[in-house]
């Protein structure tokens, strides 16, 4: 399938690191002029020298108002995709407001603050456009010791179906991937280091296709939300899991 992005912007928030670097590299491979927006600096400047031309932003998402700031004068965006994250690892019983606000600050409030600011462009500009969430398979069953994380996933799919609805009218789509664990990342590996010895295994054996998802895997899925040939996938949430929700 051959997905062109020629003449579209595309921000990306999260793209020093891990599955939103990999979506950057894919989208600019595609045709896109990419903005990579992240909280460090140098993960960006790395990211540049591999994608030279792409635009980038460096902003703390759990900051609503520098985030206005960051965002206010750029430009015509045609795809979003909000990926940033944070996991804090805590048991239901022992988190505290503090550990669950950061995670929301970053997972949920600045997926609303930043898809608001696009697309309220989106609608003044009357093109269009799409949106893709990167959610979890954390959303859609219970992950245990990351409830904090689990619900602001939960409650980005809600945000996922809002804005489908309501954006839809405007030709603007918006959609949700949902990886199972990506043990290569920051993220993932931090997840991996806590599992008591055989977890990895026994949740492995549980995969009828007995693979975990890479960086390609999610950042296909993304591409393809994002381009013509999902141009009737609107409010979609889609598992990125192996076949891992069939058993
Ligand atoms: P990483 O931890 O590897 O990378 C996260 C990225 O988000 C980094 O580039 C980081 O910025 C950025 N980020 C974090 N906090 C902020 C903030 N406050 N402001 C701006 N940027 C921020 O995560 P992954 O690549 O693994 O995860 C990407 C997405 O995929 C997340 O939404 C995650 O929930 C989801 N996911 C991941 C899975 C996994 O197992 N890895 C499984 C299922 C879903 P910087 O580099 O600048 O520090």
């Amino acid at each position: 399938m051959n997905i062109r992005f020629d003449g579209k912007r595309a921000l990306v928030t999260g793209a020093g690191r891990g599955i939103g670097r990999g979506i950057v590299k894919k989208l600019a491979e595609c045709g896109a002029e990419c903005v990579a927006l992240s909280k460090t600096q140098e993960h960006l400047d790395s990211l540049r020298k591999e994608v030279p031309g792409i635009q980038t932003v460096v902003v703390d998402l759990a900051d609503w108002t520098a985030t206005r700031h960051a965002l206010e004068n750029i430009g015509k965006i045609d795809l979003l995709v909000n990926n940033a994250a944070i996991a804090i690892a805590s048991p239901f019983l022992e988190t505290t407001k503090d550990k669950l606000d950061k995670v929301f600050d970053v997972n949920f409030n600045s997926v609303f603050n930043v898809s608001q600011i696009v697309a309220r462009d989106m609608v003044k500009r009357g093109n269009g456009g799409a949106i893709v969430n990167v959610s979890s398979v954390g959303s859609l069953i219970a992950l245990r010791n990351v409830g904090s994380y689990c619900c602001s996933k939960g409650a980005m799919d809600s945000l996922t179906q809002v804005m489908a609805t309501e954006l839809g009218p405007h030709k603007i789509r918006v959609n949700s991937v949902h990886p199972h664990l990506v043990p290569s990342t920051d993220m993932g590996i931090s997840a991996t280091s806590s599992f008591p010895s055989g977890t990895l295994e026994y949740i492995l054996s549980r995969i009828p296709l007995n693979r975990f998802p890479d960086v390609d895997d999610v950042a296909n899925a993304v591409v393809f939300l994002l381009s013509d040939k999902a141009s009737n996938l609107n409010g979609i949430a889609l598992p990125i899991e192996g076949g891992y929700g069939a058993n």
